[in-house]
Formats: C-alpha cells, structure tokens, sequence
C-alpha cells in the first residue's frame, strides 16, 4: 500500500510520514504545493493525504485537478480547526474525508485504514448466482447445479454479460458491442449462433431454462419459475 502525504510544515510531515511508516506504508512525502500536485497526478498511489493550506498550490487546486482526471484515489484532507468553509469545500471537490489540525495519529490511522478497505471493495460481487447457476468471476469457472460447465471465453463473457444485467432484455447490438467489439450494423448471427451454444451448455439437461430469447427484442437470463 502506497500512500502520498502532501504537507508543507516539516514536522507534521515528517511526523506523518514516520508514523505511517511504522504502520506498514510506503510512502512518498511532498512538501509543497508543486510537488504535490506532480506526485498526485503521476504516481500510483492508494491513497493520498493532502494539507489543504500549502503556500504554493493549494491543497484544493490539487484536489481539483485529482478528480478533473477521474483519478478515484481516495483522498484524505487535513484542514485547520476553524475553517469549516474548507472542509466543506474539500468534500465538495470530492475528497473522501478529512480530519481537523491537530489530531491524534491514531485517529489519522484508522481513517486511513478505513478509506483503503472502502477502496479495496470490488464494485460487483466475484461471485453472481441465478437459481443454481453460479459464475465465478474471479476463476471464471460457471457450474450449475454443482456441475462444472466448460465455457469458451467468449461464452463466458456472454453468459457474464446477461448475468450480470439479469433480467434485463439485451438486444443484439448491445451483446455486440459488448462481448464481440463490433458495432450495431455487424452479422448479428454471430450472436445467435453464440446463444444457441451457450443455452445448450447451461441450459439443456437443467430446469427451469434461464435463457429467454424476446423475439425482435433480444435475449435476458433469468430464473423465471415461481419463487416457492
Ligand atoms: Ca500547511
């Protein structure tokens, strides 16, 4: 895990950086506005702590440009106690927190922690289960009913598709775009020809069928047998 301080006054940076540290980080520590800025934009951090008061560039310009780049590092600012205008302008610049000068580095540490679990939180689940029909994304390995199915890519990345957006009627276009890379005026035969074998792996032998065909519409997996 590694963190950027950004913070101008040397012994609370030093202090920071040394305590984190300790804890395990590696971290990079930029004592100006300007080096700040450049870290925070060019390095690969999983988290930056960013000073909002810095004589050069300030912390919120940084702040800015961070999320002008749709970079999604968390960001964890520090602000002086009386300035709740900046806090307030922190949060709306899209830092994650922030903790209020001066505070207990015990505190700093778990927010920090805390902010680096909620980064790690994958945005879909590895796992995606309809009826008896498990993908797993990780090891990108379906079953059904306990039954291991052997999947070609493409396959999987249909099948992946339609589960994902289960119950939503795909049309072909889409399927097209999204698994094949190919645009909506392309031989959507193709993608019949893919759903017939895909149904016939993970669906033929199994009760209830969980691949629909809405003809004219598209295709949607679902679990459509009444809930018992
Ligand atoms: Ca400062």
């Amino acid at each position: 895990m590694k963190l950027l301080i950004v913070e101008d006054e040397p012994k609370t940076g030093d202090y920071l950086r040394q305590g984190l540290m300790e804890a395990g980080f590696v971290v990079d520590l930029a004592r100006n506005g300007l080096d700040g800025h450049h870290l925070a934009m060019t390095g690969d951090y999983d988290l930056i702590l960013l000073d909002l008061m810095l004589p050069d560039v300030d912390g919120l310009r940084i702040l800015g440009a961070l999320r002008d780049s749709d970079a999604t590092v968390p960001v964890l600012f520090l602000t002086a106690r009386d300035s709740v205008e900046d806090r307030v302008r922190g949060l709306e610049q899209g830092a994650d927190d922030y903790l209020v000068k001066p505070f207990a580095f015990a505190e700093l540490l778990a927010r920090v922690r805390t902010l680096l679990r909620r980064g790690k939180m994958p945005a879909v689940p590895d796992l995606l289960r309809i009826a008896d029909l498990e993908l797993d994304l990780a090891r990108r390995r379906v079953t059904r009913a306990g039954r291991r199915l052997n999947l070609t890519a493409k396959e999987f990345g249909l099948l992946e598709l339609l589960a994902r957006r289960r119950g939503e009627v795909l049309p072909r276009s889409l399927i097209a775009s999204q698994v094949w890379d190919m645009n909506f005026d392309s031989d959507t035969n193709v993608i019949d020809v893919a759903i017939r074998r895909l149904r016939a792996k993970i669906d033929e032998g199994f009760e209830p069928k969980l691949i629909h065909t809405l003809r004219g519409m598209g295709y949607k997996l679902e679990d459509l047998s009444p809930s018992p």
